[in-house]
């Protein structure tokens, strides 16, 4: 390994420097969504665990959620969530001794006005601490047309620029919907599916100027789990992107930084292909929302009683040590946190943290 950071949450040089490190070392970081301080925890355990790197992000419904469904102003809660978050995961990450890429998911049109807002708090927090609250966050106007998609994600880029912050961008369309955000293309005969390297080409030359920016690049993947057969991935679209700008304007090998959405069921030779045409970051979600809760149901079984009575009608028998959430959270946490270390032994980040 060539060079070490300091393990927490990295921002700007130092982002760039782990997804350098990634791309040089032919593998990527998983990207979790989190909801809750539990899942969070679940995360850092994992990462620190298998001494892997990782991104961590939030929707604007896992952010609505982390500052709780009970807030009154919703708007508000997706802000003030995904603050939150931030907040909570810069001060615990160095302690896990990994590093910590802060982002945040699908943005379309409608949610632009979320990201200017988390904004607002990252430029605040730029200003007292010399590093903004995020990494990056993401804005998908894969729906609109490419130019405003493009011009739009240029305004925005210029203003994260100016605090360390990068940009991920989506072209073309990943199909099913993360969290209300996405598309309704599941037919992979759709060409929206698959990103046009023309496209790709027009986002570099715009972007590269203002800032760091990565790409979401549609080839065929799908947001959730399907039966198998029922999607269609070409990672040669990423390949094909890459060597156009190689190409056209002299760039060395994997220009891109390129993104893989809907990860959780792919089949591990392809995850294996798309890191090697590029792609650093592989968000996952669906996978590790089942892992999460597939282990409360042996432990309600186990202890159904435990679930029906404070103590126990019969005998008398106290059940607190049972039903107290603590026992069957953790069991979710560790499930959670075993399928992200299949994430990172399929990506190739385990024991390549870079935090030292
Ligand atoms: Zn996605």
């Amino acid at each position: 390994m060539s060079s070490t950071i300091a393990p927490g949450v990295v921002t700007g040089e130092r982002y760039r420097t782990l997804v350098g490190a990634a791309k040089s070392g032919g593998y990527a970081l998983a990207a979790v969504n989190v909801t809750t301080s539990s899942t969070v925890n679940s995360a850092l355990e994992a990462a620190a665990t298998n001494r892997a790197d990782i991104i961590i992000q939030l929707s604007n419904g896992g952010a609505q959620f982390f500052a709780g469904q009970g807030m009154p102003d919703g708007f508000q809660a997706k802000v003030l969530g995904a603050v939150s978050a931030a907040r909570h995961i810069h001060l615990l990450a160095e302690h896990y001794g990994v590093c910590v890429v802060l982002h945040t998911d699908h943005a379309d049109k409608s949610l632009i006005p979320w990201v200017e807002a988390m904004l607002d708090h990252g430029e605040r927090a730029f200003e007292q601490t010399g590093q903004p609250l995020y990494s990056s966050h993401m804005l998908d106007l894969s729906a609109e047309p490419i130019d405003w998609n493009l011009n739009e994600s240029a305004r925005v880029l210029e203003r994260m620029a100016k605090i360390d912050m990068s940009l991920e961008i989506e072209l073309g369309v990943t199909g099913g919907e993360e969290d209300g955000v996405g598309s309704d293309v599941d037919d992979h005969a759709d060409p929206r599916l698959y990103t046009q390297p023309e496209d790709v080409l027009q986002a570099y030359d715009l972007l590269t100027p203002l800032g760091d920016f990565s790409v979401a690049a549609s080839f065929g993947n799908v947001h959730g789990v399907y039966k198998p057969g029922n999607v269609k991935l070409r990672p040669e679209i990423l390949k094909n992107s890459q060597a156009l700008i190689e190409k056209e304007r002299g760039a060395g090998l994997n220009p891109l930084n390129l993104v893989f959405h809907g990860g959780s069921g792919s089949e591990k030779s392809q995850i294996a292909e798309a890191v090697s045409y590029g792609v650093f970051k592989m968000n996952i979600d669906t996978d590790t929302q089942f892992a999460y809760s597939a282990p409360a149901k042996p432990y309600v079984d186990e202890h159904a009683k435990a679930f029906l009575h404070q103590i126990d009608p019969d005998d008398g028998t106290p059940y607190k040590k049972q039903y107290d959430p603590r026992k069957w959270v953790r069991k979710c946490e560790q499930g959670m946190a075993a399928r992200l270390a299949e994430a990172f032994d399929d990506l190739g980040s385990a024991g390549k943290t870079i935090a030292g």
